[in-house]
């Protein structure tokens, strides 16, 4: 039986994608060959990259405003350090928000490029919020800040107005809500949230920031590059792109960004209510900042793990443990997750209150 998947990534993805890339393996498009065994070069694959490239553009609004969608490999880690190797001139800085684990890992990369500024953080409060009330130096060459905290469960809601290009690693929200996404030089996502299979990260970028940096830098970490080559520069990881394609389908089938938020912002309330209603509960994020694609949430009572552990296993939910930095459990609720499943995890949690 098909489990209700909350595990924060690789993650759940729609099952007609899973469906359809499991048919694309065994013969795809009809053509006798798999997915897995044609040229990256041949007619059929790059199809599947210029329409997984125009639709991602497409999607967030960005098509004919100076943007290009590439499917890079070496995850959100390596876009880490690509965006001061392309963006940062020797000797200059660039601005971070340290909003949690992958935003810290984010500035040690970009120290090894020049002076990283940490406009502020919520370290001391263990990443429970997001920081407010910055300043952005404005000769820094960018802004760097993270939509989503995956492991802290903290979403960003409004982003800081400043002349600086703002670079930000949507890997955990990408898709999952309507932002003005002009308002964005570069982003970047692992696509193993809300897009596909580990294996490729999506990066979105304005063409008018690149080559400014004067720096030499290696081709498979050259934006530029990559541009030139339409994201083939060298063999790119074909299925992790087709199955973000056959992803990036189902969004725009079922309405596009707006229609899949207008979900998400269901499935959010219906378990946040949750946890603000049942005593035996307690949210780990402060309530202004919380995730509409992690909930991270904490047991009242430590005592009661076993009982509702059992509980949440025996409802056939799996992914629910909280990482070690936070502790409890953490529902991932991206895109692809039914509101079917969250009603699950909300009914065990008032089934403990009966049980203890
Ligand atoms: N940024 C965020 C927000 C993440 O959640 C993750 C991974 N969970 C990363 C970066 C690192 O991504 P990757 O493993 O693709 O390098």
């Amino acid at each position: 039986m098909k489990k209700h998947n909350y595990s924060a990534g690789p993650s759940i993805l729609p099952q007609e994608v899973f469906e359809k890339a499991s048919q694309a393996v065994l013969n795809f498009n009809n053509s006798g060959l798999s997915i897995l065994e044609i040229s990256h070069r041949s007619k059929d694959f790059v199809a599947v990259m210029d329409e997984a490239r125009s639709l991602a553009l497409e999607l967030l609004g960005l098509t004919g405003k100076g943007y290009q969608a590439l499917f890079l490999q070496g995850g959100a880690s390596t876009a880490f350090l690509m965006a001061p190797y392309n963006l940062m001139k020797e000797g200059g800085k660039a601005a971070y928000l340290d909003s949690g684990t992958w935003a810290t890992a984010a500035i040690k990369e970009a120290k090894n490029f020049g002076e990283t500024i940490i406009v502020a953080s919520s370290k001391e409060e263990n990443y429970n919020h997001i920081p407010k009330g910055y300043e952005i130096p404005a000769d820094a060459a960018y802004f760097h800040c993270t939509s989503n905290n995956t492991i802290f469960g903290t979403q960003m809601k409004d982003f800081p107005a400043t002349n600086v290009p703002v670079v930000c690693d949507m890997s955990s929200d990408i898709f999952s809500r309507e932002l003005d996404f002009s308002k964005f030089d570069l982003i970047y996502a692992g696509a193993q949230k809300n897009m596909g299979p580990a294996g490729t990260t999506l990066v979105v970028v304005k063409e008018e920031i690149l080559e400014k940096s004067g720096r030499t830098i290696p081709s498979m970490l050259d934006y530029a590059k990559h541009i030139k080559a339409e994201s083939m520069y060298n063999t790119p990881p074909v299925f992790a792109v087709y199955v973000s394609l056959l992803t990036l389908q189902w969004i725009k089938s079922k309405g596009g960004i707006a229609a899949v938020e207008k979900l998400n912002n269901a499935k959010a309330a219906l378990l946040y209510n949750e946890i603000d209603r049942n005593p035996l509960f307690k949210g780990a994020a402060a309530v202004e900042d919380r995730s509409n694609m992690n909930v991270t949430f904490l047991l009242t009572n430590p005592d009661h793990t076993e009982t509702f552990d059992k509980l949440w296993k025996e409802a056939n939910i799996s992914g629910l443990p909280g990482h070690r930095s936070v502790g409890g459990y953490r529902a991932s609720i991206y895109n692809a997750m039914p509101i079917e499943s969250v009603q699950v995890l909300v009914d065990v949690m008032k089934a403990l209150e009966t049980k203890v």
